[in-house]
């Protein structure tokens, strides 16, 4: 047989007999009889998977008929259980010297000394094994392996179209229609509920066997160039904005897309008579099966990549490269992707996107940011999820407890229905009151500001009542950046916030890069503690011509209207002064070009490192206003790293050495007349916002979904009373006080 008119041919008499009209038994008899013949092979036989992880002769010829139907085999058990279990071919000369060989007598196949078998694969999972066995000794060609993959990949469609056993008997995981859970890490709260869309639509290969193989061989060639062609195109593109680990997916991508061992193969498998749609599939099972048995997390995302490579690559065949964004989407899309840049979920419809679900990604990820951003609930990090999800499932998103549930049972999407229709409620509530001032029930007056980075926030100013930007992190548009922004970028942005806030208050964070804040067209800097390293504004003093190219584009922004600015991670006030003298420099500059300047010019500084809360007086008479950072002011203050998740629930912010430090700051600034408000996390938390206010604190600013929460509580708390209730607590030596607090609001009433 030559390599590959043998199976060429045989695919041809496949194909003839799969459109025979007869049953599906005698049409499996038929095949193993033509592949026997074809191959020279005095035995044939396809074994199926069938409940009890068994594998059950289904067909033979060459071995004894009686034992067709009677003859099973566990999986891993015997030569055919092994090429099951581990998915991949076994080729022996001398089959009965290998240390699997069982002999069942039942099947009469003692003199057969040769064995080749292959699993038949579908999705990456075993359905069962076809081998051939000869009596000689003989070690089968190589394109005869290949051919008889070939011919399994056809048998494997037969399997699944559940003509020869019940799909539902089938391997659990391969027909995906039973409800999966999954388990991730949230990015972003919420709950959500509808339809799975795939980011990254799959393609179903209708057609396995070629009419014209010069034509596949064509299509294939020009599918590959194109896909090239994408790549290279998405890693040039200028004006789109490709961020950290997307351009490193890219990166792979483009070098597996040239790598010849994978395109050699895909090649063979369309000589070998399959369409270039089924040669991608069926090279892409094999890709699917290593990945299964690989347990090396390196070379599972390789295989990772080959796999998402192979479907951009089917994609193609099919003529549809694009994402999904631009298809028509359900009302309730839940999107799936397995990372994902910010601009590619920016290309959404913002309305119809209700949930997002990362297989990989991390809180810092990018993509992360713009989901929360644009409040949309995400939970990354679900191992296995693009595997299990069909486009069109019903999806259930739980940000709360970090799970997805997939095809869901009718009960469960009622409790969530139930859940979703309370939050409605409660968002119903909190928008009624968005123009009610934050005014506690003893008359004192707070002031809701919210966090932002992004010109996608800005709009919630609007939505949540919020009374003006107390934290915006100019970083973050740096970081989604895909090259440094252009200083007219700059201005144009910082403009629009300000036009968005429509003369409300809007603090700039001079940019808080470094640590886990890379830029991606950054060199990264190798440093043992990133969190204690060369980040904000040591960063920014030590290279003072990029903070004065941010400071000149926020002058220019603000030109005739009011600028407060501040910077991050100060340490003492030494650093505070010379970052202020930048301004004033970058202020001397806009008057020697005459242009217009901010109507005024505040400049303070954040307040997240405890030393700099020793110097108090100096600082509090040459900053403006000043902006506790409570995450990392918790992160220095108990040396417990910010990002740890072990070290969540180690310290407690609502405990009395932290409650004191806190207070110390407050009472210091109301008492040298300086505004001060908190920014960290902890604002936006009920019961952390009514203890802050009980230590003072007139001014929070932070995310705007937490807005409508803490202003409910607001309205129901006495102030007064609980500064007094706290006067006793800071001297304590309990780990926490929160109980303490929580037992305060629930007497008072308080909604916490
Ligand atoms: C903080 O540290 O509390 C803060 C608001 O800044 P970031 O979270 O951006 O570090
Ligand atoms: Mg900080």
């Amino acid at each position: 047989m030559t390599a590959t008119a043998g199976p060429r041919l045989l695919l041809k008499r496949m194909r003839e007999i799969m459109a025979e009209r007869i049953a599906a038994q005698s049409r499996l008899d038929k095949i193993v009889t033509l592949i026997a013949a074809n191959m020279v092979a005095e035995v044939c036989s396809v074994y199926l998977l069938r409940p009890g992880r068994q594998l059950e002769l289904f067909a033979t010829e060459g071995l004894n008929k009686a034992a067709v139907h009677a003859t099973r085999l566990k999986l891993g058990e015997g030569i055919i259980g092994d090429v099951a279990q581990n998915a991949r071919p076994l080729n022996l000369p001398d089959a009965p010297s290998h240390p699997s060989f069982l002999y069942k007598p039942e099947t009469g196949e003692d003199p057969y000394q040769s064995m080749l078998g292959v699993p038949i694969l579908r999705g990456g999972r075993t359905l069962g094994v076809l081998a051939v066995q000869n009596r000689t000794h003989r070690l089968y060609g190589e394109e005869e392996v290949e051919a008889l993959q070939t011919v399994s990949m056809v048998l494997a469609e037969m399997v699944v179209s559940g003509q020869l056993v019940d799909l539902a008997e089938i391997d659990e995981g391969l027909k995906r229609d039973r409800p999966w859970r999954g388990h991730g890490t949230t990015f972003c709260e919420g709950i959500a509920m509808g339809r799975a869309v795939l980011h990254e639509p799959r393609v179903r290969v209708e057609k396995l066997i070629a009419d014209d193989i010069a034509e596949e061989r064509f299509k294939l060639d020009r599918a590959v160039a194109e896909l090239r062609a994408a790549i290279d195109a998405m890693l040039a593109a200028e004006d789109s904005v490709i961020a950290g680990e997307t351009r490193d997916v890219l990166e792979a991508y483009r070098m597996f897309a040239n790598d010849r061992g994978w395109l050699q193969r895909l090649r063979e498998a369309v000589n070998s008579g399959l369409t270039a749609e089924a040669a991608v599939e069926r090279v892409q099972n094999d890709t699917r099966a290593r990945m299964l048995r690989q347990t090396d997390p390196l070379i599972r995302e390789r295989l990772h990549d080959f796999d998402d490579l192979a479907n951009r690559l089917l994609r193609h065949l099919a003529g549809k490269a694009d994402t999904s964004a631009h298809d028509a989407l359900p009302t309730d899309t839940i999107l799936f992707a397995r990372s994902m840049g910010p601009a590619e979920l920016l290309d959404y419809d913002r309305t119809k996107i209700k949930g997002l679900i990362l297989e990989e990604g991390s809180p810092t990820s990018h993509v992360a940011i713009v989901a929360r951003a644009l409040d949309i609930p995400l939970i990354g990090r679900i191992e296995g999820v693009l595997e299990q999800v069909e486009a069109h499932d019903w999806v259930i998103v739980d940000g709360e407890a970090s799970d997805l549930f997939l095809r869901p049972s009718h009960e469960i999407r009622e409790v969530y229905r139930h859940k979703l229709a309370l939050r409605a409620q409660r968002q119903a509530a909190f928008a009624a009151m968005r123009t009610r001032p934050a005014v506690t029930k003893d008359g004192e007056v707070v002031r809701l500001l919210m966090n932002a980075g992004l010109l996608v926030d800005v709009p919630h100013m609007e939505e949540t009542g919020a009374e003006g930007i107390g934290l915006f992190r100019t970083e973050l548009q740096f970081m989604i950046a895909h090259a440094m922004p252009r200083l007219q970028n700059l201005i144009d942005l910082y403009k629009s916030v300000l036009d968005g806030a429509d003369g409300k208050q809007v603090v700039f964070r001079t940019l808080d890069l470094g640590g886990d804040k890379v830029l991606p067209y950054a060199r990264p800097l190798e440093e043992e503690n990133p969190a204690l390293g060369w980040r904000a504004i040591r960063m920014t003093l030590d290279r003072p011509a990029l903070l004065r190219y941010q400071i000149r584009a926020l002058l220019a922004a603000a030109k005739g209207r009011d600028l407060d600015l501040m910077f991050p991670l100060v340490a003492e006030v030494a650093e505070f002064k010379a970052a202020r003298e930048l301004v004033n420099r970058e202020l001397d500059r806009v008057a020697r070009i005459r242009q217009t300047p901010p109507r005024k010019v505040r400049v303070g500084t954040m307040l997240e490192v405890p030393s700099l809360a020793y110097q108090l007086p100096a600082l509090l008479s040459s900053a403006d206003f000043i902006s506790v950072g409570s995450n990392d002011l918790m992160q220095f203050f108990f040396a417990s790293d910010r990002g740890n998740p072990r070290l969540d629930s180690r310290y407690d912010l609502l405990s009395p050495p932290m409650l004191g430090f806190l207070k110390t700051i407050v009472d210091a600034a109301k008492a040298r007349g300086v505004p001060v408000t908190l920014c960290g996390e902890m604002a936006g938390r009920p019961l952390e916002a009514m203890t802050l206010i009980g230590l003072g604190f007139r001014s929070l600013s932070m995310a705007p979904a937490s807005i409508g929460p803490v202003k409910q509580m607001i309205v129901g708390m006495n102030a007064g009373r609980l500064s007094a209730f706290m006067a006793d607590l800071y001297g304590r030596s309990d780990h926490s006080l929160r109980e303490q607090l929580r037992q305060f609001a629930d007497n008072e009433n308080v909604a916490v």
